[in-house]
């Protein structure tokens, strides 16, 4: 299993790689705690990482790329989900680059497609603890008590943005960052499968095992 995972925040895709990764044995390689860990770690590119990030700077394309190689390299190429990388179809090309050395090329890139109305339905009922930062969701996690933090007994808020009109700029953005990377996969040898993700968690774990013949 040599997979990258394409899905807009909020399309389920960290749940449906965990439950992937769990069932299979395989390694769930979110690009975000991966670099949290190289940073924690305090060496060699995490420490260099460390350096820029307290500038306030962005970490530089070739740490991310860098650091997601140490990762795979660790494990040996194979049996992995990598989750929030590539971003740019520079990383994607690095990629590439990486894996075709090691000879162990991407098998399937998965992109997850999800409609503004399921995205909203799904953030527009998520509520979080304001002292806590305990997050709810009153449809599929709902506290004991209406409206009240189960751990902390604060009073539950919606986030300013966890609305439509925000949902829509933040799925338009995320489109406009990530065609040109599919783009670039349907150009190469790794099979490009896309899967609704507005529908149940059960069904879109359902149809994501039937594309990878799992
Ligand atoms: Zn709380």
């Amino acid at each position: 299993m040599r997979i990258v995972l394409f899905g807009p925040p909020g399309s389920g895709k960290g749940t449906q790689a965990a439950k992937i990764t769990f069932l299979y044995e395989a390694e769930h390689i979110s690009t975000g705690d991966a670099l949290r860990q190289a940073v924690a770690k305090g060496e060699g590119l995490g420490a260099e990482l460390k350096r820029h990030l307290e500038k306030g700077e962005l970490a530089p394309d070739e740490l991310v790329i860098g650091i997601v190689a140490e990762k795979l390299a660790e494990i040996g190429y194979e049996n992995y989900i990598l989750d929030g990388f590539p971003r740019t179809v520079e990383q994607a090309q690095a990629l590439d680059k990486i894996l075709s050395e090691a000879g162990k090329p991407l098998e399937t890139v998965v992109d997850f497609e999800v409609s503004l109305d399921a995205l909203e339905s799904r953030i527009c009922s998520r509520r979080v603890c304001p002292a806590c930062n305990e997050v709810y969701n009153i449809n599929a996690k709902p506290p004991k008590k209406e409206g009240v933090c189960d751990k902390c007994g604060a009073e539950l808020i919606q986030r300013a943005d966890d609305n439509r009109e925000s949902l829509k700029k933040r799925l338009e953005a995320y489109e406009g960052l990530t065609k040109p990377v599919l783009l670039y996969y349907n150009s190469t040898s790794a099979s490009v499968v896309k899967v609704d993700a507005s529908v149940s968690a059960d069904e879109v774990f359902a149809e994501l095992r039937k594309k990878l013949g799992l």
